[in-house]
């Protein structure tokens, strides 16, 4: 008798805490003026897995997306191979970086390349850093990437490039810091792209299919660059005209919706 008491008891403190925490819940979720699209997050999942499906991003190398509702916040992975990233997986960070929720995970150490990037380029939704194989050639050499053809026309009369060398010296050639992340973005100016000597590159975009579409064409024209000068002869680039009438144009659009579709599983 005393003990079926006893659990009555417990079940109504059970019950109602039970209830309490779903009213906090419904109360913090009406409160909370910055919630997240999840279509947002389910894109840059799947961003994630795009840049390694067309040979972008291997092991290293990450993308981010700002928030949809606060521009001094946005969403990066915690420090996985971006081919393992799941919705789960995602954080949120603020414009120094730090994880707006305390967590034991993980962090990209290369992450302020991002929030530096957000700092100084309000027009920049999203940005992935890459080490993007037939780009790297291009980073080392005296001879320029220049935009060859018109799917790649946002690379314009040429993209800076990044000496970490000149910003910190002798380093392990990480931008492991906000001081070498503010060099990085100060290099970038107002360009799409930035290349990083020895390292890879940065790219933005004014959405996660612009700067997705751009890395991807990046990496195919840094290719198609090194074709096109193997077969010798004059090389006629786009003119600044056409790349800028090219780049008002493209929004990688309709190879954005092909990808998205051979990457998210029925
Ligand atoms: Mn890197």
């Amino acid at each position: 008798m005393r003990s079926n008491q006893f659990r009555r008891g417990t079940l109504a403190v059970l019950l109602s805490t039970v209830l309490f925490s779903m009213s906090v819940a419904s109360l913090s979720a009406q409160q909370e003026p910055s919630s997240v699209d999840p279509e947002l997050i389910a894109d840059l999942v799947a961003a994630n897995h795009i840049l390694v499906a067309e040979g972008v991003l291997d092991g290293y190398g990450h993308v981010s997306v700002r928030h949809n509702r606060n521009p001094s916040h946005f969403f990066l992975a915690s420090s996985l191979a971006p081919q393992l990233v799941t919705a789960n997986d995602i954080l949120e960070f603020d414009l120094d970086s730090t994880p707006v929720e305390s967590t034991t995970r993980a962090l990209y150490s290369e992450r302020f390349i991002h929030s530096e990037i957000y700092k100084v380029r309000p027009d920049v939704k999203a940005i992935v850093h890459n080490h993007s194989p037939s780009v790297i050639p291009f980073g080392v050499s005296s001879v320029p990437l220049k935009a060859l053809y018109h799917m790649a026309a946002f690379i314009g009369e040429g993209l800076p490039v990044f000496d970490i060398r000149n910003a910190g010296g002798l380093t392990d050639m990480l931008v492991r810091n906000s001081e070498l992340a503010a060099a990085l973005a100060r290099s970038l100016g107002n360009q799409g792209a930035v290349l990083m000597r020895g390292h890879g590159a940065a790219v933005v975009g004014s959405s996660l299919p612009v700067v997705v579409g751009r890395s991807v064409y990046l990496e195919i024209n840094a290719r198609l660059q090194a074709q096109a000068m193997t077969i010798g002869g004059t090389i006629t680039y786009l003119h600044p005209e056409e790349a800028r009438k090219a780049t008002d144009l493209d929004d990688y659009k309709r190879a954005w919706d092909l990808w998205k579709r051979k990457v998210v599983k029925k």
